[in-house]
């Protein structure tokens, strides 16, 4: 039967997301979802459009929702592009401006999407190592290339760059796209929103899902100047001409305005992390530096990555972890409540004790 597939579908390794288990309650902290609900005012919008506008399409142009982004980061609309999730932004834009023709950049250690669109895309792509302590050595990107797209801060990893790292990358050759997939920024990176005005060749792509606590709506964006944005909606038009539906426009537009809730809620969590990632340091565990909802962490000598994953698990908390070369013994932990970390901190005591 394999032979009616098309050449690209045998190749192609699908993006798997972390376990969403259902045979019992997890303490859930392999998704980096947000702990805390959405914004009441999200809900309460979503309420609202779920009565007779319905029966009608949504805006296939979602200009409620992109003036409201828009207004937030101090951008014209004609700068702002909505899709269904980051996710699809970002198929939106490999397929925008990346091409069979000249191969794409990004770190060997990264969100793995990427090359499953490359893949599916048809795009060469080189995979770009980590320096020795896991961060995104500016150097290796500045060769011309086909583009580079990287998160910042970085995925699984959870270190950033700053501003002034990623501008001689776009410097270094104007000709290419550099997308910076913004997902985790607002836990404390620099965004290089300020600098979409003066560079022609700079797109941002951020999400919904993880600082505003709407996974589960499906809201992404991108920013740049207007012809990057006609790029993207050229290719969308293709193939689907709504962008999200009119639950997900309403609620994420009344999420975006905001604005207050959602700094609360990011610096609660960021508090949460530095007393996390200080409590499993002083474990033992090797933490890298986190600005994102996750800390990235191997445990002590003595219990591998993988032992801590499973005994973790064995006592209903999830995390993720990835058998990858070099970070194989790491363990992504999403920052969740102050009471479930503390319930971590206690289980990883627990499991470290065990073992000694
Ligand atoms: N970019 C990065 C770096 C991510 O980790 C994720 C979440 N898995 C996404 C994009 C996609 O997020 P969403 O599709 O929920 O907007």
């Amino acid at each position: 039967m394999e032979k009616l597939w098309s050449a690209v579908t045998q190749r192609l390794e699908p993006y798997v997301p972390g376990e969403q288990p259902q045979d019992r309650q997890y303490i859930k902290l392999n998704t980096n979802e947000n702990p805390y609900p959405p914004s009441p005012r999200a809900l309460e919008a979503i309420r609202a459009a779920a009565g007779e506008g319905l029966r009608l399409y949504p805006d296939p142009e979602a200009r409620g929702l992109r003036r409201a982004i828009a207004q937030r980061h101090g951008l014209g609309i004609e700068e702002v592009f909505a899709g269904n999730g980051s996710d699809e932004v970002l198929a939106l834009a490999f397929q925008a401006f990346f091409d069979a023709s000249r191969t794409l950049l990004f770190p060997d250690i990264t969100y793995s999407f990427y090359s499953v669109f490359c893949g599916l895309f048809g795009i060469p792509y080189r995979e770009v190592p980590l320096d020795e302590g896991l961060c995104i050595r500016v150097e290796d990107y500045l060769q011309p290339s086909g583009g580079v797209i990287f998160p910042n801060p970085n995925a699984p990893t959870a270190q950033a760059l700053a501003a002034q790292d990623i501008l001689r990358i776009l410097e270094a050759d104007p000709d290419r796209v550099v997308v910076v997939d913004e997902a985790y920024v607002m836990f404390g990176a620099e965004s290089m929103v300020p600098y979409i005005r003066d560079y022609p060749n700079l797109l941002v792509i951020t999400t919904l899902s993880k600082s505003h606590a709407l996974a589960g709506l499906r809201g992404g964006y991108a920013l740049g100047q207007a012809h990057l944005i006609e790029g993207l909606t050229r290719v969308k038009d293709s193939f689907n001409s709504y962008p999200l539906d009119r639950l997900a426009l309403a609620g994420a537009q009344a999420a975006i305005e905001d604005e207050a809730y959602t700094k609360e809620q990011t610096l609660k969590v960021m508090a949460t992390r530095e007393r996390f990632a200080a409590a499993i340091g002083a474990m033992g565990f090797t933490v890298l530096p986190s600005r994102a909802n996750f800390v990235f962490a191997a445990p002590p000598q003595g219990v591998s990555g993988q032992e801590m994953f499973a005994a973790l698990r064995e006592r209903g908390i999830l995390v993720r972890r990835f058998s990858k070369a070099r970070i194989d013994n790491y363990l992504r932990i999403t920052i969740g409540t102050e009471e479930e970390m503390e319930k971590v901190l206690r289980a990883v005591a627990e499991i470290l004790a065990q073992r000694a």
